[in-house]
């Protein structure tokens, strides 16, 4: 099968990969579109530690099914699935903390294979069906919609006044897009101005990075830190902005990825004082529900088309990833089906 890898001869689309073998309790999923992200470039680069197929946002049909996942009915169902790969064995597993997995793989990102390829095998409890009234394309941000999701669970934005998404990346933007529908005095404070008209577009509130001043006025600020290339606030000083605007007592949310990325510079340590004096909350927020997201698509609680930039197809191998690193480029999504 056709497979986008990396490894340290770099990336290259190969046309010989073997289509994986399913297990017992997996489905053999035949892709049909897969997003294209700053996670799959900081694998490329060497930035998240992964060999392998590259990609990790996926929509396809499940073509088989494992001896022992016979009856599931989600075969020759349209699904997505979740990236993080519990081992269901652990004690975190056994106290229905799967999430948190101690042996956690993560689909395209953590020993696992990605799905820029033809197929890919996945336990069944990973994948979740997507209603035919879903465009598949946008279904492709299920995941990344979750995890947006989850910062609004996680950030206690609907009593407060003045509540700063740092950011302007995809995730911090659909972190941005959820948030005001629950306060419509969320702003958006990023970098690249040209963003800004996709705020305007939903009627977010929002500041170039360089306006607002630290006033210690926040109430919650969420900093979303992605691996983006181009100008963006992931980087070092991200922690300090966002310290520097919150109140006391404020809540701090770090919306991260789902592994480790080098050169995300959190610089915690540095700030610990100023959280002891004025008592500040930190929440860490990695991944949200995935069928939550596929309800939000649905419902069209979410625009998502602005987000997609490009749309490319998996013959296009490694010049994709050209494209896919320009800062202009927000999200793309890779059609798979030949
Ligand atoms: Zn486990």
């Amino acid at each position: 099968m056709r497979a986008l890898v990396t490894d340290q001869d770099g990336p290259r689309l190969v046309g010989d990969y073997a289509v994986p073998e399913i297990g017992l309790t997996d489905a053999l999923v035949r892709i049909e579109h897969a997003g294209l992200s700053p996670l799959e470039m900081a694998a490329v680069s060497g930035r998240i530690d992964h060999d392998g197929v590259i990609g990790h946002e996926l929509v396809g049909i499940v073509e088989k099914l494992g001896e022992r996942a016979a009856k599931s009915p989600l075969l020759g169902k349209r699904v997505v699935a979740s990236p993080d790969v519990a081992c269901g064995t652990c004690d975190l597993c056994k106290k229905g903390l799967s999430v948190h997995c101690r042996n956690r793989r993560v689909i395209g990102l953590r020993q696992l294979d990605g799905t820029l390829a033809d197929y890919i095998a996945l336990p069944v409890r990973n994948l979740m069906e997507v209603s035919s009234k879903i465009d598949p394309e946008q279904a492709v941000f299920a995941h990344a919609v979750a995890d947006a999701l989850h910062v609004a669970h996680l950030a206690p934005v609907e009593k407060q006044t003045y509540v700063t998404v740092l950011g302007d990346g995809a995730q911090a933007i659909l972190a941005a897009q959820v948030l005001a529908k629950r306060n419509a005095s969320v702003r958006l404070v990023g970098a690249r101005e040209e963003r800004f008209g996709l705020c305007e577009r939903w009627q977010i509130r929002h500041r170039h990075i360089s306006e607002p001043g630290l006033r210690a006025d926040q109430d919650v600020v969420v900093v979303s830190l992605e691996p983006e290339p181009g100008p963006n606030l992931a980087g070092a000083d991200a922690v300090r902005t966002a310290l520097g605007m919150l109140r006391p007592r404020g809540s701090l949310v770090l919306q991260g990825p789902p592994v480790h990325v080098d050169g995300l510079d959190l610089s915690l340590s540095d700030h610990l004082e100023r959280v002891i004096r004025d008592e500040m909350r930190i929440l860490g927020a990695r991944s949200g529900r995935i069928g939550e997201g596929l309800d939000a698509i649905h419902s069209g609680l979410v625009d998502l088309l602005p987000l997609i930039t490009r749309r490319a197809n998996l013959n296009d191998g490694v010049g994709m990833l050209r494209v896919a690193g320009e800062p202009n480029q927000i999200r793309m999504v890779v059609e798979v089906a030949a």
